[in-house]
């Protein structure tokens, strides 16, 4: 879990053209996503905010796998994702990579909402919603 201690793709992103926040509420986790989306393609990515150790490697981790992915493929990597950590569904995990590490969140639901709070911020960057997103 190095993403907590030196979280990758952290900080601002001047290019950025989408943005979204997120709260959860349970844990005081607080995550922003900045996007740069260029012909429908996560071209660039940044997440800031505080949270636990869990929040903070998810949605590290998440940066890595949705950068370079289409728009629709990094919906699909969310979903999958979701899917993993609230165990409600099969998994590809070709699409989740390294991601895998967290089905074991699954025995913890109040953990869920850590593991799962960057993945709904970067939908809703996605989708370009300006109310920001709790997992509450
Ligand atoms: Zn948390």
């Amino acid at each position: 879990m190095d993403h907590n201690k030196s979280p990758r793709n952290f900080g601002d992103l001047a290019a950025a053209n989408r943005h979204a926040e997120g709260h959860n509420p349970l844990c005081g986790d607080n995550v922003r996503v900045a996007l740069l989306l260029e012909d429908g393609m996560v071209a660039d990515l940044r997440f800031s905010g505080s949270g636990c150790a869990i929040s903070k490697s998810s949605t590290s981790m998440m940066t890595q796998v949705v950068k370079g992915k289409s728009v629709e493929d990094a919906k699909q990597a969310a979903e999958h994702f979701k899917r993993l950590v609230t165990r409600s569904g099969d998994v590809d995990k070709t699409v989740l990579g390294k991601l895998e590490v967290f089905a074991g969140v699954g025995e913890f639901p109040s953990r869920v909402k850590c593991a799962t709070l960057g993945w709904h911020v970067l939908e809703a960057a996605l989708e370009g919603k300006e109310t920001p997103v709790t997992t509450e």
